[in-house]
C-alpha cells in the first residue's frame, strides 16, 4: 500500500500548516503545492521535498504531467479563500484527483449541484473539512442525542448556541470581510456550528435573521428536533466577563434542554482525524455539507426579522 499523494493550495495561509502536519500524520506525502504568495518557508517543518509553484497554470501542469507519468497526486488540499474553493476543486477532478476542501466547500447551494455532476463526469469524489464532527465532546453528545430521539420522536429540544471567537482588526481588511469572497460571518465561520445544528437535529424548517453586521449575526432557527436561539461573533466583548478576566478570546458553547456544553477546547487535531477518515473513504461529502451550505446562504439574503421572546438570544439585547 503506497501512502496517499497530496498537493495543496493555499500554502501560505494560515490553516495550511494544519493540513501538512495532518498529510504527515496520516501517512500521506505533499507532492506539489501552489500559493501566489511565496512566504512559504513553512515547508521546511514538514515537507522540503515539495515542489512549489506561485502560479497556478504552472502548478496544474505539473499535475497533469505527474499523472502522465503514472504518479498523479490522489488529493488536492484546498486551503485558498472561499471564492476559489469551486475553481480549485474543479483544477483537482479534472487533474484526476479527489479535492479535500477547507469549509465553506462553496459559497452557492447551486454551485453543489453542478460539483455534483463533475464527480460523475471525472469519477473523483469532493470531501470537505467539518472538523466539529470529529470533536469528542461533541461527537458523545450526539450519541446521546440519537439515542433520546430514537426512544421519543416526537422530541423537540431548546437549544441555544453562542459562538464567540475574537479577530483582530486585520480579519475586517482581508478577503475574510468581503461577502463576495468570504460569503460574509456567518458563512466564514457560521458554518462550522450551523452544520453541527443539521448533524444533531435534522433538516431546516424555519430561519430568521435578527442581526447581520460585519461583527455580529444572531437569529432563531427551527429544525427538525430542535428550536435553536444562535448567535455569532467576531466581538470578544460578548466573551463572558469571567471568562475575558482569564484572557480568553473564545467562547464556544451550545446549551441542550437547559444542560451547557462548553466546546471551547479540544481543536487542535481534528483535521488529522479528518484526514484519517477521508483517506479510509469515509469523508464527509458534498450531501453532508449541503444543508449548512443553504442554510448561511439564506442568512446572507434574508430580510431582517424583529425577535420575539421566544426567539431571542439572551446575549443579544
Ligand atoms: P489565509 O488568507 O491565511 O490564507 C489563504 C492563502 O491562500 C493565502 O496564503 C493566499 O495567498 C492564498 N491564495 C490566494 N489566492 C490563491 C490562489 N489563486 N491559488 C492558491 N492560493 C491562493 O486564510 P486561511 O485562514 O488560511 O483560510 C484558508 C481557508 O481555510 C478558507 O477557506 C477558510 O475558510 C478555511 N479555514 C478553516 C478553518 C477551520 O477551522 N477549519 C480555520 C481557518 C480557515
Amino acid at each position: 500500500n503506497r501512502s496517499a499523494r497530496f498537493a495543496l493550495t493555499g500554502a501560505s495561509g494560515y490553516i495550511a500548516p494544519r493540513h501538512m502536519k495532518a498529510i504527515g500524520d496520516s501517512g500521506g506525502q505533499l507532492i506539489a503545492a501552489l500559493d501566489p504568495f511565496d512566504s512559504v518557508g513553512i515547508l521546511d517543518s514538514y515537507s522540503p521535498d515539495t515542489e512549489f509553484f506561485t502560479q497556478a497554470e504552472e502548478f496544474e501542469k505539473y499535475l497533469h504531467q505527474l499523472r502522465r507519468d503514472g504518479q498523479g497526486i490522489d488529493y488536492l488540499s484546498i486551503c485558498s479563500p472561499n471564492y476559489l474553493h469551486d475553481p480549485h476543486i474543479r483544477m483537482a477532478l479534472r487533474s484526476g484527483a479527489d479535492a479535500l476542501c477547507e469549509k465553506p466547500i462553496v459559497l452557492h447551494p447551486e454551485d453543489i449541484d453542478a460539483l455534483k455532476e463533475l464527480e460523475q463526469e471525472t469519477g473523483q469524489r469532493v470531501w470537505t473539512i467539518l472538523q466539529l464532527r470529529v470533536h469528542p465532546a461533541l461527537v458523545a453528545l450526539k450519541e446521546r442525542l440519537d439515542a433520546e430521539f430514537a426512544a421519543d420522536p416526537g422530541l423537540k429540544k431548546d437549544v441555544e448556541l453562542s459562538y464567540v471567537t475574537g479577530r483582530g482588526n486585520w480579519y475586517m481588511r482581508s478577503w475574510k470581510n468581503r461577502l463576495e469572497q468570504s460569503g460574509g460571518l456567518a458563512t466564514n465561520i457560521g458554518v462550522h456550528f450551523f452544520d453541527m445544528l443539521v448533524w444533531f437535529f435534522g433538516d431546516m424548517q424555519r430561519l430568521e435573521v435578527h442581526e447581520r453586521s460585519e461583527t455580529l449575526v444572531s437569529g432563531y432557527l427551527e429544525l427538525e428536533r430542535a428550536r435553536v436561539k444562535w448567535m455569532l461573533s467576531i466581538d470578544t466583548d460578548y466573551v463572558p466577563a469571567e471568562l475575558a478576566a482569564q484572557g480568553q478570546r473564545t467562547y464556544r458553547s451550545i446549551t441542550v434542554g437547559g444542560e451547557e456544553i462548553e466546546f471551547s477546547g479540544g481543536f487542535t487535531d481534528l483535521h488529522t482525524e479528518v484526514y484519517k477518515r477521508t483517506v479510509a473513504g469515509q469523508g464527509f461529502s458534498l450531501d453532508d455539507t449541503r444543508p449548512a451550505i443553504e442554510i448561511v446562504s439564506q442568512i446572507r439574503n434574508l430580510d431582517l426579522t424583529q425577535p420575539s421572546n421566544e426567539t431571542a438570544h439572551p446575549l443579544i439585547g
